[in-house]
């Protein structure tokens, strides 16, 4: 039975809605309904648009631990304690031949509250999250698309204010909507990024992922019966996910560099994904008997970043900001993460009568120097030289620290040890976008 009672959500209808507000938040995904919840439990008066109407389908149905700090502040975990989500406890990763690492499990590191997580149906998932949005008092309106973001002067619009939101309604109809700040939460879309162009790629990271959903795969039992599985193919050119939901169903998915297997390939994405598959031992014999529940998707050049985290009246949360990769499942962690960050900056930013981008924008340089310890973590993965056990086995005393980051427990932590070690077995890149700022600085600095 899903978690989710009624098959709409508890949305606003347009003519509840007022035309200015202290805050509009564009994207009621994970990152948008966290910021919009926060704002509005410090009093605020928030609308959160969303240009879907949920429940929908989303990929990225994995969380890591960490997330329980942030669910915890947003009133969440008891409806997660609640829901059908399988529990998840550790990760596994297999390699091209099939053989399987001992499990990473969560409870590995020192907090009990940390051990254990979620995997989860994306289309519940940011349902209850929007839903809890407006219980807290959050106006929340779907299938409200915002067509643009408003400035109060046309010229350069990087050094404009922005003053609110132009917005369609789903009968076709326009509206402005004033608001003090705007929070940009509209995910791989990352709206003002591309309006401003501000948007930037990683050269390293040029991936593309072909996915489905399949009823009846193997899962292995007990503690482990959760878990997320990460498998690579023979030659390393690609690797798979195998994420347990609920309803005996699972998220299988393989992630390659595009060159390789999206643009260098014939066929259709069906045959490309069933090839690949046929080239990974670990998984294989999992689906011989499943039952693959819709046509393959496919999402390509995911990974990118901002070159600047806010402006004067706006800020980006969430994959607005940045996405790293599907790799260790961080992408709910950094949107919930980045939400709170946001949420309590521009609450004491609106406090003291300040919206400048370099307040709003001063919570960037703790957010990236937590993604930077996952971002050296999935460079080293695409590494052909590298393998955990390999490196483990030279270094046992930084598996506590690798735990660490599987778990989400990457902020305000010095990693540096970690991949001072790392670096002397492979060719680790250095981290292009971790450019420490003090608070005081202006963030609309180049990240
Ligand atoms: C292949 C792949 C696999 C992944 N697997 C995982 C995983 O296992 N675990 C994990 O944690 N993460 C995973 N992720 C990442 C994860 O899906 C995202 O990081 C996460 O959804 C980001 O949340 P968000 O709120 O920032 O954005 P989203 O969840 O994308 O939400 C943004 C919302 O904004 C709305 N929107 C967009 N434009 C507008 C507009 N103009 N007006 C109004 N609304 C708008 C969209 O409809 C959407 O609902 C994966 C990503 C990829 C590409």
């Amino acid at each position: 039975m899903s978690p989710i009672e009624t098959d709409t959500s508890r949305a606003s209808t347009p003519d509840q809605i007022r035309d200015r507000y202290d805050v509009v938040v564009v994207g009621g995904g994970p990152a948008g309904a966290t910021a919009a919840t926060l704002l509005a439990q410090r009093g605020r008066d928030v609308l959160l648009l969303e240009r879907d109407v949920f429940p929908r389908f989303k990929i990225g149905e994995s969380l890591i631990p960490a997330v329980v700090g942030t669910l915890e502040r947003l009133g969440m975990i008891e409806k997660m304690s609640a829901s059908n989500f399988p529990k998840k406890y550790s990760v596994q990763f297999f390699s091209g031949s099939g053989k399987s690492s001992a499990p990473f499990y969560f409870s590995e590191t020192e907090t009990e509250e940390q051990s254990q997580t979620w995997q989860v149906l994306r289309a519940d998932f940011d349902t209850m999250m929007f839903d809890n949005a407006v219980e807290h008092g959050v106006d929340g309106l779907q299938g409200a698309a915002v067509r643009r973001v408003l400035f109060d002067s046309a010229e350069p619009e990087t050094e404009a204010s922005a003053r609110g939101v132009q917005v369609e309604m789903s009968d076709g109809s326009k509206r402005e909507i004033r608001s003090r700040v705007v929070v940009d939460a509209t995910g791989q879309r990352a709206m003002i990024s591309r309006q401003l162009g501000l948007r930037t790629t990683d050269p390293r990271l040029r991936q593309a992922s072909i996915f489905t959903h399949y009823r009846g795969a193997v899962r292995d039992e007990g503690i482990d019966e959760g878990a997320t599985l990460i498998l690579q193919t023979r030659d390393k050119n690609s690797w798979f996910w195998f994420i347990p939901l609920p309803d005996d169903t699972a998220s299988v998915g393989v992630v390659g560099q595009i060159d390789y297997l999206i643009q260098g390939r014939q066929g259709d994405p069906q045959k490309i994904f069933d090839e690949e598959l046929a080239l990974c031992p670990g998984l294989t014999p999992r689906l011989s008997e499943a039952e693959q529940l819709f046509p393959v998707r496919v999402l390509n050049e995911f990974s990118y970043m901002t070159r600047r985290p806010a402006g004067d009246g706006w800020v980006l949360a969430g994959d607005a900001f940045g996405f790293l990769d599907p790799m260790y499942s961080t992408g709910v962690l950094l949107a919930l993460k980045s939400g709170e960050f946001v949420g309590d900056t521009v609450a004491d930013a609106l406090d003291a009568d300040d919206v400048s981008g370099g307040r709003l924008g001063s919570f960037a340089p703790r957010l990236l120097e937590g993604m930077s310890a996952f971002r050296r973590l999935v460079y080293a993965f695409y590494d052909q030289e590298f393998s955990f056990g390999r490196f483990l086995k030279k270094f046992p005393h930084h598996r506590r620290d690798i735990v660490s980051i599987l778990v989400g427990d990457v902020f305000d932590k010095d990693f540096e040890p970690l991949f001072g070690d790392l670096a002397t077995m492979i060719d680790l890149p250095n981290e292009p976008y971790r450019v420490p700022m003090q608070s005081s600085e202006r963030a609309t600095a180049t990240v």
